[in-house]
């Protein structure tokens, strides 16, 4: 047994308003005038005067707005990469993500490819990385995904959709502040925050739960349950809660896998574009055989906050489009092995796969 050596975020400051102090924690890591911070903020905050003022933007320093619709894609952080690179006269100082899990993905490859060469999707896969990134600073505006402290920046590549796994990859400071997230709609609240609550799931009803990932799982599990279910929380005591979940429940996944949810919910994100969060909920409503306990909560916090999953996603599509989505879930061989164990393949069929796929 070879145990993973994982690199954790070296620094993070949490509390109501910690954005604010930015400037002072960018300072000591600004090289020079010419070497700018670069701000990739997601879109949704282009006219938030609350957000977009505070951000301490000097010399050479620039904002570069994103949308966060889709996922993000190889390609496009080439572009974004090559666009930054023209626009700078030296390396930038540092690359600041403003946003949800796909403005943490975005900043974190981005300052993987700025000192590396080649294309994004030739880092796709698992310590492919072997120059250290530029500064990359995290800071999650709505909770959940557990990007902030991952190893892994999840992209669409022309011919997968896989994440960049390095040691690089981690944040070199992560900003949390629960304030942040105060705008975030109901619904995206509730499937990126189920994201987290299933992480836990998968990771503390899989076979390769050690002590680690159960310590912060159950902690996780345990904030989920009184911001979605049964807590009696005021507004800003579910925010600062949620964000800490969050950080628990990547911990916890960082030192085991994620699993069937996951698997299945990559299928339909591949074939579909269906969003992370939300696809994760519509596979997961639907797995009480390999998680009784955890789907029965999670249909009971979904009926508490008044959430309606979408439904029939998967009619009308050809026996080619259920091969393709059954193709990239079965691919993805550690996930099926932590939920069900090694000999997976001997329950796991497509036949069961794709009867699952048609209840969605
Ligand atoms: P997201 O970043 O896609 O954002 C979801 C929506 O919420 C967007 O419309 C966004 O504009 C909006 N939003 C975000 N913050 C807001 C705020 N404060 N106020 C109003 N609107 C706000 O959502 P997500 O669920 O956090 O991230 C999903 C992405 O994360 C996927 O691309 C997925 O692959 C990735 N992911 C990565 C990891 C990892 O470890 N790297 C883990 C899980 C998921
Ligand atoms: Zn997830």
């Amino acid at each position: 047994m070879k145990y993973k050596n994982f690199p954790m975020v070296p620094k993070v400051v949490f509390g109501r308003g910690s954005f604010g102090q930015l400037g002072e924690i960018l300072m000591p890591k600004r090289k020079n005038a010419d070497a700018p911070f670069i701000f990739l903020v997601d879109d949704v905050f282009e006219n938030n005067d609350w957000v977009v003022s505070r951000i301490p933007v000097m010399f050479n320093d620039r904002i570069i707005f994103i949308s966060a619709e889709e996922e993000p894609k190889t390609e496009q952080i080439d572009t974004l990469v090559e666009k930054i690179r023209k626009e700078s006269p030296e390396t930038p100082s540092g690359i600041i993500g403003i946003g949800g899990g796909t403005m943490m993905d975005i900043a974190k490859a981005v300052a993987i490819m700025l000192t590396s060469k080649g294309k994004t999707e030739d880092y796709q896969g698992w310590d492919l990385v072997n120059k250290e990134a530029v500064y990359h600073v995290g800071i999650p505006t709505i909770s959940g995904t557990g990007a902030e402290v991952s190893r892994t920046t999840v992209l669409t590549g022309p011919d997968k959709k896989l994440g960049i796994n390095s040691d690089f990859t981690p944040f070199d400071q992560v900003v949390l502040d629960p304030e942040l997230t105060r705008g975030v709609p109901k619904d995206q609240w509730f499937y990126t925050g189920m994201d987290c609550y299933i992480h836990c799931v998968e990771s503390l009803n899989g076979t390769y739960l050690n002590a680690f990932s159960q310590s912060y799982g159950e902690k996780a599990q345990e904030l989920c349950n009184e911001v979605f279910y049964n807590g009696d929380l005021t507004e800003e005591e579910a925010q600062d809660k949620l964000m800490m979940a969050s950080w628990h429940g990547g911990m916890s996944i960082a030192y085991s896998q994620v699993g069937v949810a996951h698997a299945m919910s990559y299928g339909l994100s591949y074939l579909l574009g269906t969003k992370h969060g939300i696809g994760n909920c519509i596979v997961f409503d639907h797995l009480e055989d390999f998680y009784p306990e955890g789907v029965a909560l999670f249909k009971k916090m979904k009926e508490k906050h008044g959430v309606k999953l979408p439904q029939g996603v998967c009619a009308g599509l050809s026996d080619k489009d259920f091969d393709t989505m059954i193709n990239i879930a079965m691919g993805l061989d550690p996930l099926w092995e932590n939920a069900c164990g090694k000999n997976w393949k001997d329950t796991i069929t497509p036949e069961l796969l794709r009867s699952l796929y048609e209840k969605m």
